[in-house]
């Protein structure tokens, strides 16, 4: 239910990709649900000279472009009279008066502060909040992806943040911590007796992350080709997603019971060595191709993009993890741009029958799997061998979907919906802590410091393909293969 107390959700970066493509959509539809506080305003913050009016027309058409069948004019007339707008240059102190004059009203409602802009902004608008007298008590911070370059600057933001913020008030958002399959996955493993003993070394022969998108990188060539896939998705999201499948059950739902799990199974991880990096990672950038039939060039013809770039589109790793849990289990991390279709997905495989009676030879196809799908859409399979109907004993492999659309009916929230909400009930547990970044950061950096010492390119692939055949090959050396070529 939505609280009575007065909001003033503010957004750096109000007029941006994100806050256009994503937060108002969100907003938008936790308004329609009355999931809103009635007295919950939302101010977009940007250095653009637009009044209320002018930033309303301005979200009133992106929206209806993102919303699609979703927008109801009638619906968005009632949101609109939410949004208000309030010109700032992050950069200049002075220029916060103009927020400070539209926050003044309402002293001691809640404050949220999105910051939606190049994370270089975040310290300036920090101190400057804190400079005009705008953060109380309970004031929250939500920071978006990528929080720094690596372990050191991702630290300097943390700092600077840091006084201005306690670390209760900072909410690292990770939206794929917000998806539904994923919080099911918590459900599955903790509200249920039954997995917990096959979740473990003995049942468990592998895990497979892949979330691979058939986009390029679009308008955002020059932002993507200073990160890459490493920094923009692995660093975050994949490993994120690794600590929710291995972590231990934690004693509560909690925030820092469930955190202080993940950032363990982050230092368990197995560091890369010197000679890890050749034979445990591979990184590759597409050339050009055919995405969704149509020809698309390659990343160094796209605009942005440095004639030479060794930025890679791709990477998959095999992870390990050093715990007596998953001790000998592989891990393998996948994402990449360009890839033959979208899709995010979690496969746990089961190890094969050490026998069959059936006459099946015990083979990895027929073995047991558990797939959560984020993407193309949310499902859970439990993938099993049945008897063919018949008069023979003739197995077959079926898929035991667990329909939470047909089993609930609510409409889902989306995972910014789902995350905003948090927020304003101030409810961290789906909220990166700084440890748990720091920990990722110092994981993946010697990858990255690896492959620049090599002096090699990244693997070529052709785009709308899986990625370069040694993707494949990092599966094959343990007699694997990725879950689409099964
Ligand atoms: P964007 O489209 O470039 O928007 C940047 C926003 O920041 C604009 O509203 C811009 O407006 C404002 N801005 C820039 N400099 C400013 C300043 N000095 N003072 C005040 N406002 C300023 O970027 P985006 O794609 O929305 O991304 C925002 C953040 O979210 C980035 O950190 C990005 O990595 C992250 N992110 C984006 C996506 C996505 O799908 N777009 C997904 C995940 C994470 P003015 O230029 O008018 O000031």
């Amino acid at each position: 239910m939505a609280s009575t107390r007065s909001l003033d959700l503010v957004v750096f970066g109000g007029t941006g990709d994100l806050a256009m493509r994503k937060l108002l959509p969100a907003l938008y539809h936790l308004h329609c649900d009355a999931l809103l506080p009635p007295e919950a305003r939302i101010v977009g913050v940007a250095r653009d000279g637009l009044d209320d009016d002018g930033y309303r027309r301005f979200a009133g058409q992106q929206a209806e472009r993102f919303l699609g069948r979703d927008f109801r004019s009638d619906d968005w007339q009632t949101f609109a009279a939410r949004l208000a707008y309030a010109q700032v240059d992050a950069m200049q102190g002075d220029s916060f008066a103009t927020l400070a004059d539209r926050l003044a009203a309402r002293p001691d409602g809640q404050r949220v502060f999105y910051l939606s802009t190049a994370p270089s902004l975040f310290a300036a608008i920090s101190r400057h909040l804190d400079a005009a007298g705008l953060l109380h008590g309970d004031s929250r911070v939500v920071l978006e992806k990528p929080l720094g370059h690596d372990l050191a600057s991702s630290r300097q933001i943390n700092d600077e943040v840091g006084r201005h913020f306690g670390e209760d008030q900072i909410y690292r958002i990770d939206h794929y911590l917000g998806k539904e399959p994923v919080q099911n996955l918590l459900a599955l493993r903790f509200g249920n007796a039954l997995f917990e003993p096959l979740w473990r070394r003995e049942w468990v022969r592998d895990v497979q992350i892949t979330v691979a998108e058939q986009v390029g990188v679009e308008t955002r060539g020059d932002f993507y080709d200073r990160v890459g896939a490493m920094r923009d998705m692995v660093q975050n999201h994949l490993l994120q997603l690794l600590c929710i499948v291995a972590m231990e059950p934690p004693a509560s739902i909690n925030p820092d019971a469930v955190r202080d799990e993940k950032l363990k199974i982050l230092r368990a991880l197995r560091p890369f060595g010197a000679g890890d990096v050749a034979a445990r990672s591979v990184r590759g950038q597409y050339r050009a191709g055919a995405s969704g039939g149509k020809p698309v060039p390659g990343y160094l013809e796209e605009p942005g993009i440095a004639t030479d770039s060794r930025t890679e589109t791709f990477v998959a790793l095999k992870a390990e993890i050093n715990t007596w849990r998953w001790a000998g289990v592989p891990f393998f991390l996948r994402t990449g741009k360009r890839m033959q279709e979208k899709v995010a997905e979690i496969v746990i495989n089961f190890r094969s029958v050490p026998h069959s009676i059936f006459g099946v030879p015990a083979s990895p196809f027929h073995a047991n799997r558990m797939v959560i799908r984020m993407q193309p859409e949310e499902t859970v399979d439990l993938h099993l061998l049945a008897k063919q109907p018949g008069d023979v004993m003739h197995l077959q492999p079926v898929r035991l979907n667990l329909d939470f659309a047909e089993a609930f009916r609510s409409r889902r929230l989306e995972a910014y919906e789902r995350l905003l909400m948090d927020v304003m009930r101030g409810n961290l547990t789906l909220f990166v802590r700084r440890d748990e970044q720091e920990a990722a950061w110092r994981w993946v950096e010697p990858i990255l410091a690896g492959w620049d010492a090599s002096g090699e390119r990244p693997k070529p692939y052709t785009a709308g393909t899986w990625g370069p055949a040694a993707s494949s090959a990092l599966l094959s050396r343990d007699g694997l293969s990725w879950h689409e070529e099964i």
